[in-house]
């Protein structure tokens, strides 16, 4: 199987037309399951990056007062366009991140795109003016948003940022990740042939030090919102700072899972720790990455992992039966073993998988799950982003809760045991997300961090609003204003 390869992968979509960059060199895409250049992307320059937000800055007042029925309208048939590229999609994600083929087809294709259909229906309902006894409350959109996304999810993490900014009446550059950029080309060519028009939508491919740094200090940006790592996240909310830029932060985790006393479906709870840290190769940020449990529970607790963790093979993206694929670059690998090297160091002890071997053909980490492992090891710390469990005992319930919560992030977390119990651990635990006995998520619902895990929401109504700011108007008269009276012709930056 040979990737689809766009013509315009060798472009950058500015102002409603493919253009060429400014600078001639060219970022190459490596498939980390068999280390071959298969396609090629602009490597960005600061002038492409300025072109793309003075396009957008320009765009920006008609898009405002376009009303909110059309903008949905164009949203759904870029929905429907994407739909009837599906295999397109996961087959371009099978080869620039190594996602196993029925992977690429349930969560980076057909899950990302019911975002978008999720995103319509609520805008549909949503109040985007509100009357309070005293005021007329508008949530207006920022302006130019730049919106700078991470490769684990390519085309997922670019929806969650530019549908709702679109749908609120931004306008948006848009900054991929240098790894995996090709499923941001076929949003692109979905917005042009859906009609939005010339200026809404830029892609600027490139890298962050380059793009990504010109945009966040550009002066007619905005709104950044930002998903990568809390390293990236914490510089651009400091360069945010000094203009006062709006920003969201989507950064790492380091979540626990918490098996009470009270649980007694160990398989299934196996079943689901294993799938949350091992699936994408362990590049979730929402992994389930501490299993705390009880030390009364430990020789259920590994016979329930070893368990599920041999139901999941490693092997070819392309074989269908494979669930556990490469990691995404010889970089990722190199981080991962060197976690996988100190929790040994630090005394935690392997029960499966081990040191990767130096990759030869692709960048394959075997599966692995450390016991006997204490909250402060490297490993408990910090984000390893690979396919890595750290199991962690505890005296009881009350110590595990004491043990998830001791750690820099809160973006994720779960419990399994008795019902109401566990939701009373949930209530006590620090993160934006907590699922309680396997739960699946819903996407209605806000998405996102405590603590370093971030600022602001993605996802649900929350995520809606978050590309908005609230103006209050308090007349005299109180009277129901349109909303298309108060917009100025001229945007502030
Ligand atoms: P990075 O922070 O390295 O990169 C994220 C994006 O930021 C990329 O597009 C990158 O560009 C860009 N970037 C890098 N440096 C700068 C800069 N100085 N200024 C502006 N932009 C810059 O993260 P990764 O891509 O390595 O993603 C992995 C991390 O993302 C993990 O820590 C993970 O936890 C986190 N993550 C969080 C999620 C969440 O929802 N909370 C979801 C997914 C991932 P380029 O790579 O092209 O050079």
């Amino acid at each position: 199987m040979t990737a689809y390869l766009s013509p315009h992968f060798q472009l950058q979509y500015i102002d409603g037309q493919w253009r060429p960059s400014t600078c001639r060199i060219k970022i190459p895409i490596e498939n980390p399951a068999d280390g071959q250049l298969f396609a090629f992307v602009p490597d960005g320059s600061p002038a492409d990056a300025d072109f793309a937000v003075e396009a957008a800055s320009r765009a920006f007042p008609q898009w405002r007062a376009t009303p909110l029925e059309e903008r949905i309208s164009i949203i759904r048939r870029v929905q429907s366009i994407l739909e009837e590229r599906r295999e397109i999609i996961a087959d371009l994600e099978l080869h620039e991140l190594g996602a196993p083929i029925k992977y690429a087809r349930t969560k980076m294709s057909a899950y990302q795109l019911s975002r978008i259909s999720t995103f319509a229906g609520i805008a549909e309902s949503m109040l985007l003016q509100r009357r309070t006894p005293g005021a007329d409350v508008f949530y207006e959109p920022y302006g130019v948003v730049a919106a700078i996304t991470p490769w684990n999810f390519p085309l997922g993490q670019a929806i969650q940022k530019v549908i709702p900014a679109l749908l609120t009446g931004n306008t948006v550059v848009l900054k991929p990740s240098e790894l995996a950029p090709l499923t941001a080309y076929l949003l692109a060519e979905a917005f042009d042939a859906a009609g939005l028009p010339s200026g809404v939508f830029n892609l600027v491919c490139g890298r962050g030090e380059c793009v990504g740094e010109a945009l966040t200090s550009h002066p007619l940006v905005n709104m950044i919102s930002f998903t990568g790592s809390t390293e990236t996240g914490r510089r651009i909310a400091i360069k945010a700072a000094e203009r006062f830029t709006h920003c969201t932060l989507e950064l790492g985790g380091k979540s626990p899972a918490v098996w009470l006393s009270s649980l007694r479906d160990f398989e299934g709870a196996a079943r689901s720790v294993v799938g949350s840290v091992f699936s994408n190769a362990g590049q979730t940020c929402t992994a389930l990455s501490r299993l705390i449990v009880p030390q009364t529970l430990l020789p259920e607790a590994h016979a329930a992992v070893l368990d599920a963790a041999k139901r999941l093979p490693l092997g070819s993206p392309k074989n269908p039966s494979t669930k556990i694929g490469p990691v995404v670059s010889r970089r990722q690998f190199d981080r991962v073993a060197d976690l996988i090297r100190s929790g040994i160091d630090e005394g935690a002890e392997i029960i499966f998988g081990g040191l990767p071997k130096d990759p030869t053909h692709g960048y394959f980490i075997t599966p692995t799950i450390f016991s006997g492992v204490t909250n402060d090891m490297r490993i408990a710390r910090e984000e390893i982003f690979g396919p890595v469990l750290c199991i962690i005992a505890s005296h009881d319930d009350a110590e595990s809760l004491r043990i998830a919560n001791d750690t820099p992030y809160g973006l994720s977390a779960a419990v399994w045991g008795a019902e109401e119990e566990a939701r009373r651990v949930a209530m006590r635990i620090n993160a934006g997300n907590v699922f309680i006995n396997g739960a699946p998520r819903d996407l209605e619902a806000p998405f996102g961090g405590y603590k370093a895990s971030g600022w602001g929401r993605e996802s649900g109504q929350e995520g809606l609003l978050e590309f908005t700011q609230a103006k209050s108007i308090f007349s005299p008269s109180h009277s129901r204003l349109d909303p298309c009276f108060c917009i100025p012709e001229r945007h502030q930056g």
